[in-house]
């Protein structure tokens, strides 16, 4: 139960058979709820005319019967669900955004955060570049676009704008009359397709989203791969394949990424027993039962029990109707909040010594609280495991932490926090073990810069999240 929060998932399909793209795009956008609850947005594509609806909120409640016939039919969808690293919460930064260009239109989505985001930015400002919005997706729709005025087809543009992008990015895009999804060259955001029966072309952030609109799954795509489909086919510009080395986010496995999809060759559910398997190795304690943290601990839990050979029990009951963003209404309720989030189950707990498996420690608080749940219901003693290593070092591509000053590990050590969430014993994941978690093609290796510091880029020169915010705030 991380307070980590991932900022988006993305979505396109491409149908020679114009069979119900907004639906199938309102399908995977709903499988990748987990990714982004704060907007949401689908553009629909119908021979070139564009129709599109975003809107503050999750999938359910922002696509209505009315707009979803209002959106209608095309022959090619986007869609995106968002939780903002870069600009505000709310309806101004949902994607995907539509822009209009000398050459034509455009809509863009990102899952993502761009390094070099400020840069970028003031570079455009001061060129005289207006901006609607505070996120990634206007940027990189300015640079695609400045791109396209001296290139001959869209797919050499991106791939111009992509020599000036840093950091993490898996962008859909429709044009006119092409569907395109990019993966940065460091490949940090999972990006798969797949193809249905009808023979539609399908790209998603994760491959639960293929399964929820019935295509199969074909591959992931490539760090650096441009992949463009339209009526010739689907196709691959790899000009920025292979020229760096990959950095794949291994935090996808621990808690980003739905436990059935598959990531770069590796089945996160398989990834999660893993780290379960490992710690229980690393950290091996007396104990009569070994509960998850709902949900990313829980396959963690039954890895750690299988290899321990302690009894795995259902350790809390989780509220099915809140989601990651709930936020109780006054002062002073935190407690409150983890307390209706989760319920202990007693008969597995009381008179128990107590494994308790979670997938991060942050700030420590939130653990504070459920292994306080745990002793009020009477266990008798709580043995915390994370399947991390020690958060000690911001991410810049794509969660929401953005200082060390919020994380916990930077300031105490491993026994100080120990006694802070007032377990009887605590131990991670050590390092070396979270690299063998996802056993994929060799070709695959993993960004764990939120651990090691070994940052895949060059670090942002500016971290502020709402600079630009504040800049409007400050000249009005
Ligand atoms: S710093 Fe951590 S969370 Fe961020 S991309 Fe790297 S592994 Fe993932």
């Amino acid at each position: 139960m991380s307070s980590l929060r991932e900022e988006c998932g993305v979505f396109g399909i491409w149908s020679p058979n114009k069979n119900g793209v907004a639906r199938q795009a309102y399908y995977g956008l709903y499988a990748l709820q987990h990714r982004g609850q704060e907007s949401c947005g689908i553009v629909v594509n119908d021979e070139g005319k564009f129709r599109s609806f975003v809107d503050a909120g999750i999938v359910n409640d922002v696509f209505t019967s009315a707009v979803m016939e209002n959106l209608g039919e095309g022959n090619m969808a986007i869609g995106h669900v968002r939780y903002g690293t870069a600009g505000a919460a709310g309806r101004t930064n949902a994607q995907p955004i539509v822009v209009n260009h000398v050459k034509g239109r455009m809509a863009l989505a990102n899952n993502g955060s761009l390094v070099n985001y400020y840069e970028l930015r003031e570079e455009l400002e001061l060129e005289g570049k207006i901006f609607h919005t505070t996120g990634d997706c206007e940027i990189i729709s300015y640079i695609i676009t400045k791109e396209r005025l001296k290139t001959t087809t869209i797919e050499e543009a991106i791939s111009r704008a992509m020599d000036r992008l840093v950091g993490a990015y898996s962008l859909v895009i429709l044009t006119p009359g092409k569907m395109i999804a990019v993966r940065d060259p460091k490949g940090f955001r999972p990006l798969c397709c797949g193809k249905t029966e009808d023979g539609s072309l399908v790209v998603a952030s994760e491959s639960c989203a293929l399964d929820a609109v019935g295509a199969a799954f074909e591959r992931d795509l490539q760090p650096g791969e441009i992949f463009i489909v339209d009526e010739k086919g689907p196709r691959s510009n790899l000009e920025h394949g292979g020229k760096q080395s990959c950095s794949a986010c291994v935090f996808e496995y621990i808690y980003f990424a739905r436990p059935d999809s598959v990531i770069d060759g590796a089945s996160v559910h398989e990834a999660r027993l893993r780290a379960g398997a490992f710690l229980a190795l690393e950290h091996p304690v007396q104990a009569d039962v070994v509960v998850g943290v709902p949900d990313s601990g829980l396959d963690a839990a039954l890895g750690f029990a299988r290899q321990s050979g302690i009894p795995y029990g259902l350790g809390f009951i989780k509220n099915k109707y809140i989601g990651r963003t709930f936020i109780l209404p006054g002062q002073n309720v935190r407690e409150d909040k983890v307390r209706i989030k989760l319920n202990p189950v007693s008969a597995n707990v009381k008179g128990k010594r107590v494994v308790l498996i979670d997938d991060s420690i942050i700030r420590g608080t939130t653990s504070a609280r459920i292994v306080k749940l745990l002793r009020e219901i009477g266990a008798t003693e709580v043995h915390m495991r994370i399947s991390s290593p020690p958060f000690l070092n911001p991410c810049y591509y794509g969660t929401d932490i953005e200082s060390k000053d919020a994380l916990i590990a930077c300031k105490h050590s491993i026994e100080e926090i120990q006694k802070i969430i007032g377990v009887d014993s605590l131990g991670y994941l050590g390092l070396d073990s979270v690299k063998k978690i996802a056993i994929t093609n060799p070709d695959i290796s993993f960004c764990t810069a939120c651990f090691d510091g070994q940052y895949p880029t060059e670090e942002p020169k500016i971290t502020a999240k709402h600079k630009f915010e504040s800049k409007i705030e400050e000249r009005e």
